[in-house]
């Protein structure tokens, strides 16, 4: 008998529930891909990410993954059809084209007489699984991360010792993966990179995670949008670390929870992916035409003429990820610099990072916003100059990736319009004046809420 295997967010074999559940079915295991034209289109950068992790999992599973193209209703029916499979197994996916995707592959199966097997997810506690006292979901982030603490993840799943892979279903070819920058696909490399962080950055992570011009957080968001490692996995060896300040390790759950927080908020409102979570910022006024559209491809191309803003920008486009500090300082640029709507920027977003991943971005994007869960008090509005001073204190980042300001040493490079060579080499002056646009944000707020 023959079980399949459908990966989708869980391109790994070390704590991998619904894999040991396809064991547990039958006794071959059929490793299946879909490439879902609706979720992929070739060049961008997340696409070739994923191509180059499938490309690991084909070499990790001997050769026997299926790689099919098309609409995974008729093509996850086929392959089961094909195979003779009873079972179908899967991590149960949560986002809203995801579930209803699944919806629709499960009916398809059943049409046949095969089954569906959700198993395990790719957070630790699932979405849905963490409510209050009156079975109601969380709203802001603090409640749910005690209460999350409180249930505990569940303990990683073992590596089964032998896979019994089926052989002899014909894959499509796997096209290859153009350059994904410099965090390596595949479960080996994403295990070496944690393993790495831990023996060497996660002491000191609760500062050392706020400094762009710092190697210091643990790169692992692509992987774990890929599902090359599993958050449980992270999780268990945190609570076996010795020797690291408590702090440092409670800090990196946080993070960890976040991301499941952020999961949580969209399983329960599906809408909350486009759209303002709080309604009574729906009256905000946002600009928009040619002049707007100007602005915004110098914020794209990371030519503000704020140092810390281009960096950032900069990095994007340069590596596919950009640090956290960054992501929250030029999306605050975006929305209270520019008064551009938020999807503006998640959607440029989305399009270049390798770690896009629709709750932790575009939630993020509404927490700078102010329109999210945990909106940051509106009137925070991030002064560029000082954020960049305060989190980039030597200008080492600044420089790193705007070359125009290479010149300027330690922190002048954030502040070129105070030195006389400053635009020596042609960096563009800036767009806006960051004073006067933090006064016209905080007036639309007030006039939005009355
Ligand atoms: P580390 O500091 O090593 O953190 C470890 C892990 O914790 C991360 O890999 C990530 O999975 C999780 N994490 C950390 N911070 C957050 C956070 N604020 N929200 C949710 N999860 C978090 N993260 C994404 O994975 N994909 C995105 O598309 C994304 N877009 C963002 C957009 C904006 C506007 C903002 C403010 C944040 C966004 N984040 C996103 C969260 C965060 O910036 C990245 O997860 C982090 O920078 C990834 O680098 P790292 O793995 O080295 O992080």
């Amino acid at each position: 008998t023959v079980a399949i295997l459908w990966f989708r967010r869980d391109l790994r074999l070390h704590d991998h529930p619904a894999l040991l559940a396809a064991i547990e079915a039958a006794d071959e295991v059929l490793p299946l891909f879909v490439i879902d034209p609706h979720l992929m289109s070739r060049g961008t950068p997340r696409s070739e990410r994923l191509l180059a992790s499938l490309a690991a999992l084909g070499k990790d599973t001997r050769d026997t993954l299926v790689i099919r193209r098309g609409d995974p209703v008729e093509v996850v029916a086929r392959v089961a059809k094909q195979a003779g499979a009873r079972t179908v197994h899967v991590s149960r996916e949560t986002t809203p084209y995801g579930r209803e995707r699944d919806e629709a592959v499960e009916k398809a199966l059943a049409d046949d007489h095969r089954e569906l097997v959700r198993t395990g997810s790719p957070y630790a506690i699932g979405p849905g699984t963490i409510v209050n006292g009156s079975d109601s979901p969380y709203k802001v982030f603090t409640p749910f991360s005690r209460a999350w603490r409180r249930h505990g993840a569940p303990e990683p799943a073992e590596r089964p010792t032998r896979i019994p892979w089926h052989h002899g279903i014909r894959s499509d070819d796997l096209p290859e993966a153009k350059d994904v920058g410099d965090i390596e696909a595949g479960e080996a490399a994403a295990r070496t990179r944690w393993k790495a962080f831990l023996e060497n950055d996660l002491e000191g992570y609760k500062d050392g995670r706020e400094r762009p011009d710092l190697d210091a957080t643990s790169k692992l968001s692509a992987p774990l949008k890929y599902g090359e490692i599993h958050p449980r996995t992270l999780l268990a060896d945190l609570a076996s670390v010795t020797g690291v300040p408590t702090q440092d390790v409670e800090t990196y759950e946080t993070e960890i929870i976040w991301r499941e927080f952020y999961a949580d908020v969209l399983w329960h409102q599906p809408e909350s992916a486009w759209h303002d979570l709080r309604p009574e910022l729906g009256g905000l006024a946002y600009d928009s035409g040619t002049a707007t559209d100007e602005l915004v491809e110098a914020w794209k191309a990371g030519r503000t003429g704020y140092p810390i803003v281009d960096a950032g920008m900069r990095q994007l486009l340069e590596l596919g990820w950009m640090h956290n500090r960054l992501r929250m300082i030029t999306a605050s640029f975006l929305t209270k610099d520019l008064h551009v709507w938020w999807p503006v920027g998640a959607r440029h977003f989305l399009d270049h990072l390798l770690d896009g991943d629709l709750s932790s971005n575009n939630h993020g994007w509404q927490w700078v916003a102010g329109t999210g869960t945990d909106a940051s008090p509106y009137f925070r509005v991030f002064n560029p100059v000082t954020q960049g001073k305060k989190f980039d204190p030597d200008g080492e980042y600044v420089r790193r990736w705007v070359p125009e300001l290479a010149h300027l040493p330690g922190k002048a490079a954030h502040e070129p319009w105070d030195h006389e060579d400053g635009y020596e080499h042609d960096y563009p002056t800036r767009i806006v004046e960051h004073d006067e646009e933090r006064k016209e944000a905080l007036s639309r707020y007030e006039r939005a809420r009355r």
